[in-house]
């Protein structure tokens, strides 16, 4: 059985060592890995004990932080970089030109390095030190291009991007919103592991939609192998254009939603889409970390919440098990979501209220 709980204590140590050998031998049947990216996907699924007390459904989420890169996109890269290997768009001494910031950015970064392909991300300069230091950090190049400029602009960092990628020698551009890999990748892997550890048992699939490779992939095939038993709800930051065409405006959810259709996103997957703001997403994010030891970002707390409501709305009952994605890890939002002053100065003082405890000293 798969989904692990921290309420099921190990009745001894032979039964933990059981538990953590299968998982293991599940993952990569021992030994050890050949390259860091072999240890992409496999990612475990976890129920929730707290946060989701008062529905009667089961909520698991699976656990993309604890992929090498630390989130759900190294599936991506992996399968978009392999492709365009087979396709002859990367040739050895290659080099990939991509406008990112964030996840995507670590995981073709990470893959690229293995494989001996150099990288260049072109990224607004909003965009924190720290994160230029992560994609620094795994030997790529980093183009900081001014954020208040048009698209069109020369300076704007499609406008760069687009410009590296067709004058540098041996240049390729995975732009993730229309490659049909991002969607694949989960295709291949993100459905078939969660229907492998749910034991056929998963009824509902939860996600934020970014790109859409995500939901798209994943439903797809939870889909196909379950004859349309499985039930796909994507989960939409207020202000994106999936949930509220008509209200398109920002938010501070990052990574998910978007003002315009990507290629990647399959719109006919969704069956329903549920919308959750910016407070009650970080709300969530950080019960996350408090109540259920999930340290996560918050695009992540954004599709709890989601799941969450779709069980409350949709009295689901005992027997249907919700396994939500969670994205990345919540180290990269420590001076966001987990910062106080941030989150004040933000308006979101009734989480912080919410969400700290009394202190025991001082
Ligand atoms: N959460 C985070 C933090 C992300 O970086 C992304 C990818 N943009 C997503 C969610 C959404 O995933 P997808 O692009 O597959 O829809």
């Amino acid at each position: 059985f798969t989904i692990h709980s921290v309420a099921d204590e190990p009745a001894d140590d032979s039964s933990y060592a059981s538990v953590s050998d299968a998982h293991f031998a599940d993952t990569r049947s021992g030994g050890i890995a050949s390259s860091v990216t072999e240890l992409i996907g496999d990612t475990p699924l976890v129920r929730l004990n707290r946060v989701a007390s008062d529905v009667d459904a089961t909520i698991a989420v699976k656990v993309e932080y604890l992929n090498p890169g630390g989130s759900s996109k190294d599936r991506i890269a992996q399968r978009i970089i392999e492709a365009a290997e087979r396709s002859g768009q990367l040739k050895p001494g290659g080099v990939i030109v991509e406008p990112t910031s964030g996840n995507t950015g670590v995981g073709l970064a990470l893959v690229a390095q293995q494989r001996g392909y150099r990288t260049i991300f072109v990224l607004p300069d909003k965009v924190s030190e720290s994160k230029r230091a992560v994609l620094r950090a795994y030997s790529a190049e980093v183009v900081v291009t001014p954020t208040n400029v048009e698209p069109q602009d020369p300076r704007s960092y499609y406008q760069v991007s687009d410009r590296l990628a067709r004058t540098i020698p041996g240049a390729f551009k995975p732009n993730q919103y229309s490659n049909e890999n991002g969607p694949l990748s989960h295709y291949e892997t993100t459905g078939p592991e969660i229907w492998r550890d749910s034991e056929h048992r998963v009824t509902h699939f939860v996600a934020g939609i970014g790109t859409g490779g995500t939901i798209s992939g994943t439903g797809r095939y939870l889909k196909e192998v379950s004859d349309g038993a499985v039930t796909v709800v994507g989960a939409d930051p207020e202000g994106s254009i999936y949930s509220d065409p008509a209200n398109v405006h920002v938010y501070d959810i990052e990574g998910v939603g978007e003002d315009f259709y990507p290629k990647a996103f399959d719109q006919s997957i969704p069956d329903s889409i549920v919308q959750i703001s910016d407070e009650q997403a970080f709300l969530m994010t950080r019960r996350l970390a408090r109540e259920e030891g999930l340290l996560v970002g918050g695009s992540s707390g954004m599709a709890v919440a989601a799941a969450v409501q779709y069980a409350r709305d949709h009295h689901l009952a005992a027997d249907d098990l919700v396994v939500v994605l969670l994205p990345d890890s919540g180290r990269g939002y420590l001076d966001k979501i987990f910062d106080d002053e941030w989150m004040r100065a933000h308006g979101y003082a009734d989480v912080v209220e919410a969400t700290t405890p009394e202190p025991l000293v001082g």
